[in-house]
C-alpha cells in the first residue's frame, strides 16, 4: 500500500483524500489543518488521523473534541508521497521540509511550474513522471485544456489553439470572495496564464488564451477554437470523446445548456459532492468548418477534475503502475466513475 499524507485539508485536499482512500493500492496516513473548521470534523468522521501545522493550537482542537495525532512534520514522516493541497504559494514554503525529509511531493496548480520542475497531466506525460520526487498537477483549467488538446493532437495534429476561459469567481464555500456583480478581466492583457501553463505540459502546442471572472461558483466554461492539420469531422470528434475515460459529452437530449443544470445533473446522479471529474464538452457546440477549424464549449468543475490526476500522479511517482491508461482505469474504477 502506498502511504499518502494530505498536507492542507481544504477544497482540493479533502477530495483527494477521499479518492486516495477509495484506491485499492493506497492509504491515507494523515491529513492536516491549520485551525479547527468543519473540514476537521469531516476528517474525524472519515477516520483520517488529523495533524496540525502549529502544535500550540492543539488546545483549540481538543476543546471541540477533535483529537490531534501530532505535528505536520510527524505526519510527513509516515508518508511515501505527500499531496500538498495548501493554498497557492504555501507549497513553496513547504518544499524545503519535503527535501529535508527526502519525501516525494505533489504540488497543485496554484504553485509555479518551476517549483516542481515538472507539470503533470495523466493523458499527456504520465510516463515522464515515473520515479520523480516532485510533480505539479496543473490547474483545473489547464487540465481541461490539456485533455481535449492532447486528444485532438493525437488524432488530427493541432496547429493552433485560441481559447477563452470564463472563470468561476470562487468555490461555493468561499463566502468572502467576489465579484458579486461584475465581469472582471483576468487579466486585461493577453495572454492569460492558461496558455503558457498548457505549454508546460504540451510544449509544442501553439496556444493563446484570454480569461475573465464572472459571479458564479459552480464551474468554469471554456470557449475553444483550434486548427487541426488533418481534416476532422464532428462525428469523428464525438467518437473520440465517447472513448475517452475523462471527457464527457453533455448530450442534447438532456436539455442541459448551463453549468447550473450540469451540477444539478451530477447531484442527481449521486456523484460525491456532485463532483464532475471529467471535462464536460457540449456535444451540440462541436463545430468543424472547412475540415480544419474546430469549435466547442466545455465546462470544467474546478474542484474536481484535478482530483483524479493527483491519484494517477501518486502511482507514476511511486513507479508502481507504468502505464497511464492502467492507472486511469484503476482510479476511475475505484471511484465507480464513468464519464457522463
Ligand atoms: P483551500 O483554501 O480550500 O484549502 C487549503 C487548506 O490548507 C485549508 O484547509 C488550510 O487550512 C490549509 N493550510 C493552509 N496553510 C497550511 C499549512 N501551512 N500547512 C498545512 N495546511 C495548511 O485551498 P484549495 O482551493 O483546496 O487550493 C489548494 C491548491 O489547489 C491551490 O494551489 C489551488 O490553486 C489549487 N487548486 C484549487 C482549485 C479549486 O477549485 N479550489 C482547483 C485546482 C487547483
Amino acid at each position: 500500500m502506498i502511504k499518502v499524507a494530505i498536507n492542507g485539508y481544504g477544497t482540493v485536499g479533502k477530495r483527494v483524500a477521499d479518492a486516495v482512500a477509495a484506491q485499492p493500492d493506497m492509504e491515507i496516513v494523515g491529513v492536516s489543518k491549520t485551525r479547527p473548521s468543519f473540514e476537521a470534523f469531516v476528517a474525524k468522521e472519515r477516520g483520517f488521523p488529523l495533524y496540525i501545522a502549529d502544535l500550540s493550537k492543539k488546545g483549540a482542537f481538543d476543546k471541540l473534541g477533535l483529537s490531534v495525532a501530532g505535528s505536520v512534520e510527524e505526519m510527513l514522516k509516515k508518508a511515501d508521497v505527500i499531496v500538498d493541497a495548501t493554498p497557492g504559494g504555501i507549497g513553496k514554503e513547504n518544499l524545503p521540509l519535503y527535501k529535508k525529509l527526502g519525501k516525494k511531493a505533489i504540488f497543485q496548480g496554484g504553485e509555479d511550474h518551476e517549483l516542481a520542475g515538472f507539470s503533470f497531466n495523466s493523458d499527456c506525460n504520465y510516463r515522464d513522471a515515473i520515479g520523480r520526487q516532485f510533480v505539479r498537477v496543473v490547474s483545473c483549467n489547464t487540465t481541461g485544456l490539456c485533455r481535449m488538446i492532447n486528444l485532438m493532437d493525437k488524432a488530427f495534429g493541432v496547429s493552433k489553439v485560441r481559447a477563452t476561459m470564463v472563470r468561476r469567481a470562487s468555490d461555493p464555500g468561499e463566502v468572502k470572495k467576489g465579484p458579486v456583480d461584475a465581469v472582471v478581466l483576468d487579466p486585461v492583457t493577453v495572454p492569460s496564464h492558461h496558455g503558457p501553463d498548457v505549454q508546460t505540459v504540451l510544449p509544442h502546442i501553439d496556444i493563446t488564451t484570454m480569461a475573465m471572472i464572472v459571479p458564479t461558483t459552480f464551474m468554469h466554461m471554456h470557449a475553444v477554437q483550434m486548427e487541426v492539420k488533418k481534416p476532422a469531422t464532428k462525428e469523428a470528434i464525438l467518437n473520440l470523446i465517447e472513448a475517452h475515460p475523462r471527457i464527457g459529452l453533455v448530450r442534447p437530449g438532456t436539455g442541459i445548456k448551463s453549468t447550473a443544470e450540469l451540477k444539478e445533473y451530477a447531484m442527481d446522479l449521486g456523484r460525491p459532492r456532485s463532483d464532475l471529474w471529467e471535462s464536460c464538452v457540449f456535444a451540440d457546440s462541436i463545430g468543424v468548418i472547412g475540415g480544419k477549424d474546430v469549435y466547442f464549449f466545455q465546462a470544467i468543475h474546478q474542484e474536481a477534475d484535478i482530483v483524479v490526476e493527483n491519484v494517477d500522479a501518486i502511482r507514476a511517482m511511486m513507479g508502481t503502475v507504468k502505464d497511464a491508461a492502467e492507472s486511469v482505469r484503476m482510479t476511475n474504477a475505484a471511484l465507480k466513475f464513468t464519464a457522463i
